[in-house]
C-alpha cells in the first residue's frame, strides 16, 4: 500500500495514468471513428478533430462521474484485491467513510472487471463438480429454504506433484440445476477441449463426453476429488465469512471475484495493476451523449 500511495499520490497522476492506459493505442472517436484529436474542455480531455465529441480520460469506466477523489477510488481498487480475502461493500464503506449505497456500487463495477476474459481455458488435469451455496445457515434468523439455494458447477487443474495434488487455476459458475446443458456453459468457457476431466458419476456429465474427454469415477464422498472439496469449502466459507450472504442476482459477480484473485495469488503484486487496466477496458457507463457531446 504505501508504494502505491506513492505511486497513485494526486488525482492528476490518477487522471494521467487512465488516460495513458485509455489512449495507448491512439485516440479513436466513439461517435465518428475519427482517430486525431485535440485537447479537450478539460484537463486531459481529448477532443475529435473531426465531430468535436469530447471524451475524459474516466468516461466509461469505473470512475465515471464518480463523487469521491480518484487517489481513494484507486486505493479501494489496491484494497479490494489484495486483502486476501476481499473486503465487502459494507466493510469498505466503514473503511473509507462512504454512503453505503456508494460503496456497494463500487464494488459492483469492480467485480464486473474481475470476469474472466473466457481466453484462458484450464488445461491439463481438470477436476469438475458442483455445490450449492445460500440457504439456510446456523445462526442465521428469518426465512430460508431450498429455494434460496444457488447452483454452481466448479472446475479446477489439478497439479500432481511428487507427494500431493496441488491446485492450479479456477472457475466457477452460477447454473439453473445441473442438466448438461447447463453444465456444459462451464465446460465451453472455460475447459479446453484437450484437458483431461474427470469427474463423478452425475448422469448430467455423459452427454458432455462427445466433446470433451470426461473420466467418471465415484467419488467416495469427494474423497476421490479432495483438491476440489478444498476449493468448494474454500468458496463457501469465503462467502460466508466476507459477504455472510449472497442474493441470487450477484453470486455470479462473487464467483468471479473470487476466480480472479485465485488464480492470480502467485502475481499478486502486480494485481492492482492488472485490474486497473481491466476497468480502463471495461464499458461500464451506458450513457447517452448529450447535446454537447459530452460523455463526462
Ligand atoms: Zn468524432
Amino acid at each position: 500500500m504505501p508504494d502505491f500511495r506513492k505511486r497513485f499520490d494526486s488525482d492528476f497522476t490518477c487522471l494521467s495514468y487512465l488516460a495513458g492506459l485509455k489512449w495507448a493505442a491512439g485516440f479513436n472517436c466513439r461517435r465518428c471513428a475519427h482517430k486525431v484529436s485535440v485537447k479537450g474542455d478539460r484537463n486531459l480531455d481529448k477532443r475529435c478533430q473531426s465531430c468535436g465529441y469530447n471524451e475524459a480520460p474516466t468516461a466509461h469506466t469505473v470512475f465515471h462521474s464518480m463523487k469521491i477523489p480518484l487517489t481513494l477510488a484507486f486505493e479501494m481498487v489496491y484494497r479490494i484485491c489484495v486483502s486476501k480475502k476481499g473486503i465487502s461493500s459494507l466493510a469498505l464503506s466503514r473503511e473509507y467513510n462512504l454512503n453505503p449505497k456508494t460503496g456497494y456500487n463500487f464494488k459492483r463495477k469492480i467485480q464486473l472487471s474481475m470476469k474472466s476474459s473466457e481466453k484462458h481455458p484450464l488445461e491439463g488435469l481438470v477436476h469438475v463438480d458442483e455445490f450449492v451455496v445460500g440457504g439456510k445457515e446456523v445462526g442465521c434468523q428469518g426465512r430460508s429454504s431450498e429455494t434460496e439455494k444457488k447452483r454452481v458447477v466448479v472446475a479446477v487443474e489439478v497439479i500432481k506433484s511428487k507427494k500431493k495434488l496441488l491446485m492450479g487455476r479456477a472457475y466457477a459458475l452460477s447454473i439453473e440445476n445441473y442438466s448438461s446443458s447447463e453444465l456444459q456453459k462451464l465446460f465451453d468457457k472455460h475447459i479446453s477441449s484437450k484437458a483431461k476431466i474427470e469427474t463423478d458419476g452425475w448422469s448430467g456429465y455423459k452427454p458432455l463426453s462427445e466433446n470433451y474427454k470426461i473420466k467418471q469415477t465415484y467419488s467416495d464422498k469427494g474423497q476421490n476429488f479432495p483438491t476440489i472439496h478444498t476449493l468448494i469449502m474454500n468458496v463457501k466459507n469465503w462467502i460466508r465469512g466476507t459477504h455472510h450472504s449472497v442474493s441470487e442476482n450477484h453470486i455470479q459477480k462473487y464467483l468471479d471475484e473470487f476466480c480472479f484473485r485465485l488464480n492470480r495469488r502467485t502475481f499478486i503484486n502486480s494485481m492492482p495493476i492488472f485490474l486497473l487496466n481491466r476497468i480502463v477496458t471495461t464499458n461500464h457507463t451506458p450513457v447517452k451523449l448529450s447535446e454537447r457531446g459530452y460523455y463526462g
